[in-house]
């Protein structure tokens, strides 16, 4: 007999809940990881570097369990036609996992358990990714926040040592199933590419964070973490990060509250991940329907050099700075009053850090129809915006060294037009 870790995003053999109670429990531990044929086929993009960056975390857990005299046993395919033939390998006792919070996940997480069920197996789940989960800051009269001030608050105020401990998995590896190596089907296979640019180091950087309140908000700087991809699939810990960030920078640790903040209103409201405004009156606003000006927001070619340099670096890097993510995010919404859902999706399509909750979180915040947004008569001005934050134009001569030249785009757009028009569109649909 043996148990199962099945491996999502939680890609890391350290402090990792569900795979510290699945080696605690006695019986040997097969880890598993299933490359979801349902997520895959979604995506059009046969470079996607995220499929890149799962493999090479893969790679790396079965070669530090391949030291232990262990395997990773790595499926290409639908999660219940591997755990099928699982089932047919092994005699399997129990499935042990962490949560994921996302619509799709809780739905596929359902039909495994009762097929599991079904077969005389136990499924276990665990908190893993967040430090507070959907249920564990909650108000006074038990419903969930929607603002976040107060709830960063009282995360806050139930923030202590226990929240922030490390599983010792260390203290069971000898729990690890023996096995030869199994291999790992490789991109190829799966009919994806290798890019070979480098990922963002998932090493915490100390003198960062100290630094982060005065340095966070310029995109020329060095100064965010960059961990975003690894929080996303889980090759660090959240709980090693908010430790190491605890007393370092106050600021930070609230970027990591809305992290939680924001999975946890995914979790209680989940009709935002499937397209619809928080605040039900902004889906009466009357968006353009232009896919000429979407294309050129797409490819950095608005003539408003700050948005032009944020989509270059997205489209080369799969990164874009936090700073910039708003701007061109307010642009797309309020100055060419296209569809924040365009926007969503085009960021999910780029980014490496693409993430359900945070990304329909921070377009919802720009669009003014989240939960605790931006106000709708906040239209950001992308030429003050770069005055405060890319004074000395350095990220934006970076990105668009054309800018100053006779080769670049005249406006997309008039500044004070879009604006006034904005404001009309805007107020018509909220006075409804
Ligand atoms: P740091 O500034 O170093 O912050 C540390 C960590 O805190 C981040 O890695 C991230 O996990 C978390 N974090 C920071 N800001 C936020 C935030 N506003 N909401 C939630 N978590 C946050 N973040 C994603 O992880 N995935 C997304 O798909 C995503 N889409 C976004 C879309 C828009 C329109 C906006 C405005 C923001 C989006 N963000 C998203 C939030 C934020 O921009 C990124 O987390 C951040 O830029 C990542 O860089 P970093 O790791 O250097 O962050």
């Amino acid at each position: 007999q043996v148990n199962i870790c099945w491996f999502r995003r939680d890609l890391r053999l350290h402090d990792n809940a569900a795979l510290y109670h699945s080696l605690k429990d006695g019986l040997p531990v097969v880890p598993i990881f299933v490359f979801d044929k349902a997520i895959l086929d979604k995506l059009d993009d046969k470079n996607d570097r995220r499929v890149e960056f799962i493999h090479h975390a893969i790679a790396d857990m079965q070669q530090q369990l391949q030291s232990m005299g262990s395997s990773m046993e790595v499926y290409y395919g639908v999660p219940s036609d591997a755990f099928r033939k699982l089932a047919g390998k092994y005699s399997i006792n129990k499935v042990f996992t962490n949560h994921d919070y996302e619509p799709y996940a809780q739905e596929r997480d359902a039909a495994i358990q009762q097929q599991l069920n079904d077969a005389g197996i136990s499924f276990h789940t665990y908190k893993d990714q967040v430090i507070f989960e959907k249920d564990e800051v909650l108000k006074d009269d038990g419903k969930p926040y929607t603002v976040f001030t107060p709830y960063s608050r009282k995360w806050k105020a139930k923030l202590n040592d226990f929240y922030l401990k490390s599983y010792p998995v260390e203290e069971y590896t000898t729990n690890f199933f023996k096995q030869s190596p199994v291999a790992i089907p490789s991109l190829k296979e799966m009919g994806f590419e290798a890019v070979g640019l480098p990922f963002p180091s998932a090493e915490t950087r100390k003198e960062i964070i100290k630094k982060y309140k005065e340095q966070r908000d310029f995109p020329a700087i060095d100064g965010t973490s960059r961990l975003s991809v690894h929080l996303r699939f889980g090759t660090i810990s959240i709980r090693d990060l908010a430790r190491e960030a605890q007393g370092l920078s106050e600021g930070f640790l609230n970027e990591l509250i809305w992290r939680d903040f924001y999975h946890m209103i995914l979790w209680h409201f989940p009709q935002v991940g499937e397209g619809k405004a928080f605040k039900k009156e902004y889906d009466f606003i009357e968006w353009r329907h232009d896919e000429n000006d979407f294309q050129k927001w797409c490819d950095g070619q608005t003539g408003y050099p700050i948005v032009d340099a944020g989509m270059r670096e997205l489209n080369a890097t799969g990164f874009m700075h936090n700073r910039v993510r708003m701007i061109v995010a307010s642009f797309l919404t309020k100055h060419l009053l296209l569809d924040w859902r365009w926007g969503e999706a085009y960021f999910a399509k780029k980014l490496l850090d693409f993430d359900l909750a945070a990304n329909n979180g921070g377009w919802q915040w720009a669009a003014g129809s989240g939960c605790d947004a931006a106000p709708y008569f906040r239209i950001f001005n992308p030429y003050l915006q770069t005055q405060k934050f890319d004074p000395k134009l350095q990220y934006i001569r970076k990105w668009v060294p054309e800018f100053e030249g006779f080769d670049y785009v005249k406006p997309i757009v008039q500044h004070e037009l879009a604006r006034k028009r904005c404001l009309e569109v805007y107020s018509k649909a909220l006075k409804k």
